[in-house]
């Protein structure tokens, strides 16, 4: 930079030089600290363009710069922004007054306007363009800084609230029962009752750290190549009391190839979350439809209920920690872990809802040419 400018000169008179090595001398002196460097380089650069009075004039002025910038960088980041760009700019103008200063002494008679114009005015307002410009970038990226850490306390302060509140819930319920099971007289049936209401409860808690493992870890750490349609039905044979005792009849259309990349334990949880989701928005019956499509470059899976829908308010918030509306049944991690689990795996995942009528879960995967098919 600081060769361009002095190459790049207004030269009215062969000796004297007006350029702009003001410029990157001072940014780069309290933005970087290498004033000394670059009072230096000048010096050096400056003797390439001739060995007369302009050189001197740079020896005399850069020398004793350089140790003053040096010093001067450590106070410069203690001031706010909008005082580094006042001290930029004034320290631009000091410059060059002392620069068009030493020109008008040993040329006096010659363009004065012009001098004092080329470094009066144009440094300085250049420095002030800049300075302005990279204080204006830190303090955009320290704001986005501060909220995303902002944002991630209190993802954090809400997760460790709701979990230990989802998680005491059923231990305390659990707890009350062991100790009725502590009666020596209780009748056979009840002590099996209350036994497997603590199984329950047990399982109930279980199922909150599950949901909420999942999302912690969403990277994927086994890759295997999976069959979309044998892992789908093996999720609807997991879920088919559940649709049973529902009403739901589960119709499938399954595409007859399609193999994605991924880890098949988390597919089968994301798939679990969406089709227990739709099952559990039909109690009164329907009919829960899941079909895939396979291209060369996508398989598609589609996820569609007759069940209650969602309003767009609702629908908005799917996948927010903890947004549920089954109240005690439900854990609001679900659709998370399944957004995470979708991201992780290169996919996508979208969908509409009607209040009423239903809902529709599209997921798209890229597809994967199956190496044990390809014989
Ligand atoms: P949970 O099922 O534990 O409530 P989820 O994250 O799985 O938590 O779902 C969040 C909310 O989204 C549910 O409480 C429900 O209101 C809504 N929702 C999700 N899927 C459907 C669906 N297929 N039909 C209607 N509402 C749904
Ligand atoms: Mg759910």
């Amino acid at each position: 930079m600081v060769w361009f400018c002095i190459h790049f000169s207004y030269n009215p008179i062969p000796v004297a030089r007006a350029d702009l090595r003001i410029i990157p001398l001072v940014i780069g002196s309290v933005y970087l600290g290498i004033g000394p460097i670059l009072a230096i380089a000048i010096i050096i650069i400056r003797s390439f363009y001739g060995l007369d009075l302009g050189l001197f004039l740079t020896l005399f002025l850069y020398a004793p710069l350089g140790i003053i910038l040096w010093r001067i960088y450590p106070m410069f980041w203690r001031k706010s922004p909008e005082r580094r760009i006042l001290f930029t700019v004034a320290l631009g103008m000091i410059l060059g007054a002392m620069t068009s200063g030493g020109m008008l002494i040993t040329h006096p008679y010659l363009y004065w306007l012009d001098f004092l114009f080329a470094y009066l005015v144009i440094p300085p307002l250049g420095i002030g363009i800049i300075s302005f410009g990279i204080e204006f970038v830190r303090r955009n990226n320290e704001m986005q800084q501060q909220l995303i850490k902002t944002e991630k306390l209190k993802a954090v302060e809400q997760m460790g609230a709701a979990i230990s509140h989802e998680i005491r819930n059923p231990l305390t319920a659990a707890s009350g029962f062991v100790q009725l099971l502590q009666d020596d007289y209780l009748p056979r049936q009840k002590r099996k009752e209350y036994l497997s209401i603590v199984k329950e409860e047990l399982h109930s808690a279980e199922r909150v750290i599950q949901d909420y493992l999942t999302f912690a870890k969403p990277s994927l750490e086994t890759f295997e190549e999976l069959n979309v349609k044998s892992e789908l039905r093996q999720i609807i044979n997991i879920l088919l009391p559940l649709a049973n005792q529902n009403s739901v009849e589960i119709i499938t259309d399954f595409s007859v190839i399609g193999f994605i990349k991924g880890d098949g334990q988390k597919f089968r949880q994301c798939f679990i979350n969406v089709l227990k989701n739709a099952i559990e928005a039909m109690p009164n019956g329907g009919c829960l439809s899941i079909s895939t499509e396979f291209s060369q470059s996508y398989v598609t899976i589609r996820v569609k209920d007759t069940g209650i829908g969602m309003t767009s308010e609702q629908f908005e918030r799917l996948g927010e920690p903890f947004y549920s509306t089954k109240g005690k049944n439900g854990t609001g991690l679900g659709m998370m872990v399944v957004y995470s689990i979708v991201r992780a795996m290169d996919g996508e995942i979208w969908g509409e809802s009607e209040v009423g009528a239903g809902t529709t879960f599209h997921f798209e995967f890229p597809t994967i040419t199956s190496i044990r098919k390809g014989e």
